[in-house]
């Protein structure tokens, strides 16, 4: 399949794929790319602030984050043994802790996104996470940490590139005005009892459809959190609350305007014990764990942490149509591209 033969699939009427020469040298990209990179740079000041030392995580391991959606994983031959491109780095996140209790990572995720995800505008196969792990930390210390990241990646951009932005038809105080208010918080269960009152089918069990959360994030009036999904719904390292076992001590923070998920996040089992019942419980091979099994058996802190998608904040800030466009050289699911 080429990158054109997809855009039947892709709203070719308001987002035409451009060539990959198109796309690189285009103005719009330009512009994107310097609001990442100020995005980037307001998110590693935030985390200065909040005393998190920036770690480099491998690409490739012997197994990597399940935890995925519905998504494949990229297997990689290395040297006879079957190893995979990291899907997410929270297996090395939660061990890099027993060096420093507070980490993070910019870190680049393969992920082989079901194909009726590439016309959600918001999936990519090959993206970034601003990766954040913290030990001795409660879901609620995680989301204050969330929050305070996006807050300040906003207004570094809106401070340094309000010219980008409305060149980009983004208007700068729109934006600011919906990172001042603080970020709302509702339950996955108050998500959706609202959708099924206003007749939209949602599973109580599973994640929110793409379509449903598009739904919520276009009427919300600026970022907010989705807290407490099912058990079932996400993987074995989100920690089961002990006071209601059927859900999770985790959050999505998802962005206004029809844009959805930015972030994922969770406080996490880190009791060695618990970490392979849920493996099991999750269908996972513990056996296949074990290095990192090998590291939780001695201890390791407790903790909470999440990954923002970079891509997905870069798209949101800088108001474009689709998340492919905050990537200068974008694979959108089931698209043969460079
Ligand atoms: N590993 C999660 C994800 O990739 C993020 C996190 O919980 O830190 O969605
Ligand atoms: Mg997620």
């Amino acid at each position: 399949m080429t990158m054109q033969s997809v855009l039947s699939r892709v709203d070719t009427e308001t987002h035409p794929l451009p060539t990959p020469r198109d796309h690189i040298t285009s103005e719009r990209t330009r512009s994107m790319i310097r609001i990442q990179q100020a995005l980037l740079a307001g998110a590693r000041e935030a985390l200065a602030r909040e005393g998190a030392v920036e770690l480099l995580h491998p690409v490739i391991g012997p197994v990597t984050d399940p935890g995925s959606r519905g998504a494949k994983q990229v297997d990689v031959d290395y040297y006879g043994n079957r190893y995979k491109l990291m899907t997410s780095s929270i297996l090395y996140k939660q061990t890099s802790l027993l060096a420093f209790d507070r980490i993070f990572l910019i870190a680049p995720n393969v992920r082989l996104e079901p194909i009726e995800t590439s016309s959600t505008r918001r999936h990519l196969t090959e993206f970034h996470q601003i990766d954040v792990e913290l030990a001795g930390a409660t879901r609620d210390d995680a989301m204050a940490v969330a929050e305070r990241l996006v807050r300040h990646a906003v207004a570094t951009v809106v401070d340094r590139h309000s010219g980008l932005l409305e060149s980009l038809g983004r208007d700068p105080e729109v934006l600011s005005a919906f990172a001042a208010r603080p970020f709302g918080r509702v339950t996955h269960a108050e998500v959706v009892t609202e959708l099924h009152r206003i007749g939209h089918s949602q599973s109580t069990g599973t994640e929110i459809e793409w379509d449903a959360e598009e739904l919520i994030s276009s009427t919300a009036n600026g970022p907010f959190f989705v807290t407490d999904y099912p058990k079932g719904s996400r993987g074995f390292y989100d920690r089961e609350n002990p006071e209601e076992a059927s859900r999770l001590l985790n959050f999505d923070l998802i962005a206004p305007e029809g844009c959805g998920e930015l972030c994922s996040g969770s406080e996490r089992e880190y009791e060695y014990a618990k970490i392979v019942t849920r493996m099991r419980e999750t269908g996972e091979n513990p056996a296949k764990y074990a290095w990192y099994l090998d590291v939780i058996r001695q201890g390791i802190p407790a903790s909470a942490g999440f990954g923002i998608g970079l891509e997905r904040l870069t798209r949101w800030v800088a108001g474009l149509d689709s998340v492919w466009e905050a990537n200068a050289y974008p694979k959108l699911p089931g698209v043969v591209s460079p």
